[in-house]
């Protein structure tokens, strides 16, 4: 039988969520576009601007970040893309400049590197900030964290450091923990940053999202539409900038917590996507020419 006081307050949610709907119709269908439309349904323009966060998004994880590298077919891609957004396309991502370079070589892309703590523009010119001093203060300690076990790597990208733990997950809460206990300090300087089987310590000077806004004051990027698809919270800062331009944030995987409007499932589906993109630009033009020709 059922229970009169739980049928009650069922009818009065039902009632309450149904007013909802009819008093904000627009703001709910947009929350839940927002958070739910897949990139599928974006239809690439020729006055986009494209940054790609590179790990995990364009390119699939492995156990040690020394193993990854662009194929010919991400690299063929990336040319066609390039060609078609007349160079607007750039790298936003937590590795230096020099290791992308190297990874899609012979491409020299325009690169924001160590979450834009270092960026070199489509005409060559490299900014950088300053190195913080504090972590020279932290260098040995952050040492001693990683040595705890073999399998955790400590990356020294000079201007910021890295602890992966990718080979042993299960000490990932610890070294969390630890690292935030460290920088505790020298939080006015540094921001920790909780990725995906890593922890980083960087400048508070730059960001992914300060890397794409610097871009986009520049040329070719100057003028177009941001698109900037990455997938992890270390883009965060990147989909906050883009949606602030009504540009279109992209984040891989099935995450919520996201301030990213749009979403795809895994790297295969970013391929296939951006795979997709002179037929998707083609089929853009021949109607932006036919609504010309009618008028
Ligand atoms: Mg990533």
């Amino acid at each position: 039988m059922r229970d009169p006081d739980i049928a009650g307050l069922r009818a009065a949610n039902q009632m309450r969520y149904s007013y909802a709907l009819r008093s904000y119709p627009t703001r709910q269908t947009f929350v839940f576009a927002m958070r739910t439309a897949s990139a599928l349904a974006l239809t690439p323009a020729p006055d986009w601007a494209l940054f790609l966060d590179v790990d995990g998004t364009i390119l699939h994880f492995r156990d040690s970040p020394d193993g990854v590298e662009a194929g010919e077919n991400l690299l063929n891609i990336l040319e066609v893309i390039l060609t078609r957004l007349e160079g607007a396309v750039a790298l936003v991502s937590g590795r230096g400049i020099n290791t992308l370079d190297s990874m899609f070589a012979p491409h020299r892309l325009p690169t924001a590197g160590l979450h834009g703590l270092e960026r070199r523009s489509a005409d060559g010119s490299l900014h950088t900030v300053e190195e913080p001093a504090a972590l020279d203060k932290l260098r040995p300690q952050l040492l001693i964290l990683a040595t705890a076990s073999t399998k955790v790597i400590l990356e020294d990208k000079g201007h910021a450091l890295a602890i992966h733990y990718r080979l042993e997950p299960e000490l990932g809460e610890q070294i969390k923990h630890r690292v935030e206990e460290l920088v505790q300090p020298f939080l006015s300087e540094l921001h920790v940053m909780h990725g995906k089987m890593v922890t980083e310590i960087k400048s508070r000077l730059a960001d992914k999202g300060s890397a794409i806004r610097d871009f986009m004051t520049e040329a070719p990027f100057k003028g177009r539409l941001p698109v900037f698809i990455g997938d992890d919270t270390t883009d965060e800062d990147g989909f906050a900038f883009v949606n602030s331009q009504n540009g279109y944030s992209v984040r891989v995987g099935d995450s919520t917590d996201t301030a990213a409007r749009y979403t795809l499932p895994g790297v295969d589906d970013v391929i296939d996507w951006l795979e997709s993109w002179p037929r998707l630009l083609d089929a853009t033009q021949s109607a932006a020419k036919r609504t010309g020709s009618d008028r």
